[in-house]
This record gives structure tokens, C-alpha cells and sequence, in this order.
């Protein structure tokens, strides 16, 4: 339960200031989140973290001097957007990259990533690596695909310890990348949690049983178990996580990390009589306890619970594992201060640099398909929302037009400031992911960014590159949503759609013809996923019912291909 709540809509935005204010030399606030209030040496990697709040200390907990530069801070239990994560990197970034570190969720997979391609278009060095040291969520062979939990600590340390130390951004990525991958993650929980304002919790856990393989959000354990002692439990624990131990070589050599971490209601002094049995158990072992930590690094609100989390260490793991921090919710070793960061005002957004004449030139053409976009986008939306209610949650009629409504409107600004096509491009595709929401408006909204990062704001753009544009925007649809052909999602119409385009792009047939073939493929390849039950996406779970009915995602997609190729006419 919450007790202490305005209005339950703003609490963490409340949450949030008051941190702030009780913390004014560590962060200070910007659009989306936090960055650090002391300065980083020039040409520093960045370590921005985030996520949904409802985690503290996880993530904005972690600011500060030899951990993160910044935090993006989504709403309770939600993924912040992309508009957020490009604020808060933009006012974090020291010029040398940026490391995105996040737990992944398909959401913060979904808007992390559209934000960072539009900082990349924008020439900012970013680089993601998503935590999943959750040992419930999937088997060891598929460790990148598990859950963020507890973990996260760890592998942040690691990499802001990196990043303090003066490595370069490749060497950083690579010391987060091991770090995951030596990370294993076990919980249990209680008792579930509570929304703010909400009168029931997202889960109940039995009386007198807890759930092994808690998640963070409210997702209850996958095995219910009867209550024991602590020090049995504590066994439990260390069997699932020893289970997975690396072999004792490449520089490994049983010194571990460990984090005893409470859920939000498990009080401390239960978490010491915990680690009093794990310590034991772990030096039975054979195995040596680095800096431990026994206290709340990644909460659910009020849940009851604990878990516990190794990081098998090496030589370089440990040192940034101990290397001194000091961020309000964790401190360790000395840091000297480094005086005052002035945060140039979240960059005003509504100057839009103007382009040079040719690519301005172009970018009309750009507006223009995006004002057809609109207006096909709502010419269908009765009938997209109807095919999604078949097997999804029936509001792609709806995501589809508000996007593109976005997406014309950025573009009109765009253009009223003389913007050169990567601009345009990239800004709409912000536009699209911010208005539309839902799954397929972070793919849109992150494909236009992708395309236009193939544009230039100075020339116009030859055939060839328009068309590796277009399979830029395709390629990233398939990179960030990760569906294969056959999922019966979008990528069903768009990998035919690229594949016809690539092969003709060096042809000497005109784009109008090149445009049209594909577009067909599409369209022919889009109707054919009736055929197919879904396997990806929302409609997964109700798979079979959509046997019949084409994917809503890959008939709109067909469509919106269809009105360029007519604008080409
Ligand atoms: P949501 O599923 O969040 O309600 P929409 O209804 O706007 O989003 O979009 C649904 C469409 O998104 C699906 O029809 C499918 O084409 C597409 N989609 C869902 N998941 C994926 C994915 N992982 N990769 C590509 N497309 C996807
Ligand atoms: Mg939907």
C-alpha cells in the first residue's frame, strides 16, 4: 500500500522532485529524467540508465560519480519514451558516446532504441546493452533474453566504474556486455505490490507460501513453495544461482560479486539474517565474496521479497565492481568533487536547423508522402482496428493514425523552417513513436529515424540512397522488434518489400518501377499472413484466432508502401 500520494497519476513525477531536492549535489532534474550535478571530464563515456519507476535506488539512485551520468525516468512500472531518453542523454553525453543500460523489457528494447537511433542521426555515439540477469525468466542457452532484475546494480557498476576510469566507449560496451553475461539473478517474493492509488496488489502470494522467480512489475513467481526457515531458503537460493557457475578459468577464479537485495518491504535486519546463512554457503563453495552489498538496490514498490545476485568476476570486473562511487544510494571509496555541471536548458526543441536548399529541396517530397500517410492511415483505421480485435487488443486503426497525424504535422514544421531531409525525417519519426504509442509505434516511429540517418541535411539524394534509405527503415523494424518472417507481424510484408528493393537497387529501371514492384510483393505477402497463425506481438497469445485474418501491422504497412508508389506516379 501507498499511503502517501497526491495525485496517483503524478506520483512519480512527485517522487522524482523530491529526490532532487534532497539530493541537489548528485542530480539535478532535465526533461525525462536526471543527470548528474557535477561535472565529467570531456570526452568521459556516458552512462545512462533507466527504465520504469517504481525501482528505487534502481535507476536514478545510481547518478552520480562512478556510476551514472544520467537516468531516464519512466512512469510507474512503464518505460520512459523516446523523446525522454534523448533528452536525458543529450544533456548527459560528455562526448565521448553514451551507453544505454536498461533491463529488458520489450518496451524499454522498443523506445531505448528509437531514441538512440535518433541520437545517432543526430552524430552521438550510442550504444545499448539491455540486462537480463534473471535466471526464472528463460534457460541458460537464452541468457540475453531473460529479464532485468536485481542484476542491474552490477552490471551499471561496472560499466560507470569503466567509464570513470577513462576507457574508451567500445571497451566500456564489451566490460557491460561480460558483465551481463556474468550476471545471475534468483527472487522470491512475499507479498505482491501495489500501485499508487490502487486498493488491491497486482498479485497475492499465498499465505504461508512464497513465489520462487518474482519479476519487478508486479509478475508473480513461476513456482509457489511452502513457507521454511531463512536458512533454507537461503540454500535454495544459492543452488539456483551456483547452478550456473562458470567453469574456474579465463580469468575466473571464484571471487564473486554478491547483492542481497529487498524488494521494497523486507526489512534489513531479515536480509542480514539471510546473508548470514549465504555467506556460509558460498564459502563452502570455495568461493570469495567481493565488496558485498545486503540492502534495496532494485524495489517493486512494497513488495516483500528478496533475491539474490552473483557476478562471476575477472581481474577487470572487480576493479570497476570496487572502484570509489558516490551517487545518492550508493557510496563507496572517496571521490574528489569535481565542481558544478551546467546543464545547457533541455535543448529548445522548436528550432528546427534549417538544411541546405537541395535537401530542403527533397524533403517536401518527404512532407508530402507523410501528409498521404495521414490521409490513407485514416481512410483504413475502421478496418485495421477491426482486424486487430480479432487476436490483438484492436487499437492499430488508431496507433496507425495517430502516428502519422504526428508524423505530417513534425513535417510541416519541419518544412516551415526550411529543415533538410535527415531533419524532417528523423524529427517525424519522433513524432510518430511519441503520438502513436503501442508496438508498431515504436517501430514506425524508429524506422523514419533509421531512414532519414541515411540522408544528409546538405545534398539531395541519389536513387540508390533514397532506396538504402527505405531498407534502412525496414532493417530496423526487423532489428528492434526481432520477429522473423512467419511471426505473423509486419515483417511478413516489409522482408519482401527490402528484398524487392535490394534486388533492383543498382538496376537501371526508375525508381517508380523499382517503388511499384515492391510494393506489390508487400501487398501480396501482407494478404498471405491470413494464412498464418501469430507467434510475436500481442497476438500471440490469442494466436490461433487471428487464422483467417491478415496481421493489422503488415496490411498497413502494404498500404502506406502502396501510397508512396502512387505519389510516385
Ligand atoms: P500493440 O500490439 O502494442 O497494440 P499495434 O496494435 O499498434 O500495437 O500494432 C500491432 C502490430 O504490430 C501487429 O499487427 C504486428 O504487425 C506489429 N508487431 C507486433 N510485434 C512486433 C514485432 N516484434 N516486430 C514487428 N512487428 C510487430
Ligand atoms: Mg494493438
Amino acid at each position: 500500500m501507498t499511503f502517501l500520494v497526491n495525485n496517483p497519476e503524478e506520483f512519480a513525477a512527485d517522487s522524482l522532485k523530491g529526490f532532487t531536492a534532497a539530493f541537489p549535489n548528485h542530480v539535478q532534474l532535465v526533461h525525462g529524467g536526471v543527470v548528474r550535478a557535477t561535472e565529467s571530464p570531456r570526452g568521459e563515456v556516458a552512462v545512462v540508465v533507466g527504465g520504469g519507476s517504481g525501482h528505487y535506488p534502481a535507476f536514478a539512485g545510481w547518478v552520480g560519480p562512478g556510476i551514472a551520468h544520467g537516468s531516464v525516468c519512466g512512469n510507474i512500472f512503464a518505460s520512459p519514451s523516446a523523446s525522454q531518453v534523448t533528452s536525458v542523454v543529450k544533456a548527459a553525453d560528455n562526448g565521448g558516446g553514451t551507453i544505454l543500460l536498461f533491463g529488458n523489457y520489450a518496451g524499454d528494447v522498443l523506445h531505448f532504441g528509437n531514441g538512440a537511433n535518433q541520437l545517432r542521426a543526430a552524430g552521438i555515439d550510442v550504444r545499448i546493452v539491455t540486462i537480463s540477469d534473471d535466471i526464472a525468466s528463460n534457460t541458460p542457452d537464452k541468457h540475453d533474453d531473460r529479464r532485468g532484475i536485481a542484476g542491474d546494480v552490477l552490471v551499471v557498476k561496472v560499466a560507470g566504474g569503466a567509464a570513470a576510469a577513462g576507457l574508451d566507449i567500445n571497451k566500456v560496451e564489451e566490460l557491460a556486455r561480460r558483465a551481463n553475461t556474468r550476471t545471475r539473478t534468483i527472487g522470491i517474493a512475499f507479498t505482491g505490490c501495489t500501485l499508487p492509488g490502487a486498493k488491491e496488489p497486482l498479485f497475492t502470494v499465498e499465505p504461508g507460501t512464497f513465489g520462487l522467480g518474482l519479476g519487478i512489475h508486479g509478475e508473480q513467481g513461476i513456482s509457489s513453495h511452502e513457507m521454511m526457515p531463512a536458512r533454507d531458503i537461503a540454500k535454495m537460493l544459492v543452488e539456483k544461482v551456483l547452478a550456473e557457475e562458470p567453469a574456474r578459468e579465463n580469468g575466473y577464479t571464484g571471487r564473486v560479486a554478491v547483492v542481497v537485495n529487498g524488494l521494497g518491504a523486507t526489512k534489513y535486519e531479515e536480509l542480514f539474517v539471510l546473508y548470514g546463512t549465504i555467506s556460509e554457503l558460498l564459502a563452502d563453495h570455495d568461493l570469495t565474496v567481493v565488496a558485498p552489498i545486503v540492502g534495496e538496490q532494485v524495489t517493486s514498490l512494497d513488495m516483500a521479497g528478496v533475491s539474490l545476485s552473483l557476478m562471476y568476476l575477472d581481474e577487470e570486473l572487480e576493479k570497476y565492481w570496487v572502484a570509489p562511487a558516490d551517487t545518492p544510494a550508493f557510496r563507496t571509496g572517496n571521490i574528489e568533487n569535481a565542481g558544478t555541471r551546467k546543464v545547457v536548458e533541455a535543448e529548445d526543441n522548436s528550432v528546427i536547423p534549417a538544411g541546405a536548399p537541395a535537401s530542403a529541396e527533397f524533403a517536401r517530397s518527404l512532407a508530402e508522402i507523410l501528409e498521404l500517410f495521414e490521409k490513407t492511415a485514416r481512410a483504413a483505421e475502421p478496418e485495421l482496428g477491426r482486424i486487430d480485435a480479432i487476436a490483438g487488443d484492436g487499437d492499430h486503426g488508431q496507433g496507425m493514425t495517430l502516428g502519422t497525424t504526428a508524423a505530417a504535422k513534425s513535417a510541416r514544421e519541419s518544412l516551415a523552417a526550411k529543415a533538410g531531409a535527415r531533419t524532417l525525417l528523423s524529427r517525424a519519426g519522433a513524432a510518430w513513436s511519441e503520438g502513436a504509442g503501442g508496438t508498431s509505434g515504436a517501430l514506425w516511429g524508429g524506422a523514419l529515424a533509421a531512414a532519414g540517418g541515411v540522408f544528409s541535411d546538405e545534398t539531395a539524394p541519389t536513387q540508390e540512397e533514397i532506396i538504402t534509405a527505405a531498407i534502412a527503415g525496414a532493417n530496423s523494424i526487423t532489428d528492434m522488434g526481432g520477429a522473423k518472417v512467419g511471426d505473423k507481424t509486419m515483417v511478413d510484408a516489409l522482408v519482401p518489400f527490402a528484398d524487392s528493393l535490394k534486388e533492383n537497387i543498382s538496376s537501371s529501371k526508375s525508381l517508380k518501377e523499382i517503388w511499384n514492384t515492391a510494393a506489390e510483393a508487400a501487398q501480396t505477402a501482407a494478404e498471405a499472413t491470413a494464412n498464418i497463425t501469430a507467434r510475436k506481438g500481442r497476438a500471440r497469445t490469442h494466436g490461433d484466432a487471428s487464422l483467417g485474418t491478415p496481421d493489422p501491422g503488415a496490411i498497413s504497412f502494404a498500404l502506406l508502401m502502396q501510397a508512396i508508389a502512387d505519389f510516385l506516379q
